[in-house]
């Protein structure tokens, strides 16, 4: 009698044991559904620019094996405007001296580049013009690009190498100054190789998450 009574208990604890388990699995699948259904409708209907830097111009850094920072720029810049798109944004992907620079308007403007094959540094960083028009929009915009790229890629940051070329960046110029930019160095070609060929949906989603956020913050104001 007692040993029945035991058994049926231990079915009893079993029974809702697998309860909770299938509830807490039901409720983790929700979420991720919602968020993802947030940061699609973030996304929905933005102008997104993107530049795949050095494409169309010149191969920018190169490694001794001919891997070149072009190559992987548009790689991670393709992947990136892909995921945006599948969110409902308007993705531009531009070139390096692409003619759409002038006066271009967007949400916002990201251009991709990567460091040198020299050495064996990584890291990543991330940088606006010096004399901004909108200093508030983009220093929010390189703070999500700084925050949401460490936690998607885990590299470490490496401000003190962000150089006068990044925050004199050319397109900075020939876009419309109200069009909050930044620009990404999204690591060596050196020392952080294997994550920007091998583990490129990573890095993409490092920006696009960047984007995402900095959409998120800035509302559903025109641009
Ligand atoms: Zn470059």
């Amino acid at each position: 009698m007692r040993r029945q009574l035991l058994r049926r208990t231990q079915h009893l604890s079993l029974a809702i044991a697998i309860l909770a388990l299938a509830a807490s699995g039901w409720l983790i699948t929700r979420r991720v559904l919602e968020h993802r259904q947030e940061q699609a409708s973030l996304a929905t209907g933005r102008r997104v620019g993107l530049v795949a830097g050095h494409s169309g111009y010149d191969s920018g850094a190169v490694c001794p094996d001919g891997l070149t920072e072009a190559e992987v720029n548009l790689d991670i810049a393709r992947r990136t405007a892909a995921r945006l798109r599948r969110m409902g944004a308007q993705v531009d992907l531009l070139q390096e001296f692409d003619p759409r620079l002038s006066g271009y308007r967007a949400d916002v403007f990201v251009s991709i580049h990567a460091d040198t094959c020299e050495g064996n540094y990584s890291g990543f960083k991330v940088a606006r013009v010096e004399h901004s028009a909108l200093p508030e929009a983009e220093d929010r915009l390189v703070d999500c690009l700084w925050q949401q790229y460490e936690v998607a890629t885990s590299l470490a940051r490496h401000p003190n190498t962000i150089t006068f070329d990044m925050r004199e960046y050319h397109a900075f110029g020939e876009i419309d100054p109200q069009t909050p930019a930044a620009i990404i160095e999204v690591g060596f070609l050196s020392g952080d190789r294997w994550l920007l060929t091998a583990q490129p949906d990573r890095v993409a989603k490092g920006v696009a998450d960047g984007i995402l956020c900095f959409l998120a913050a800035a509302g559903t104001g025109e641009p």
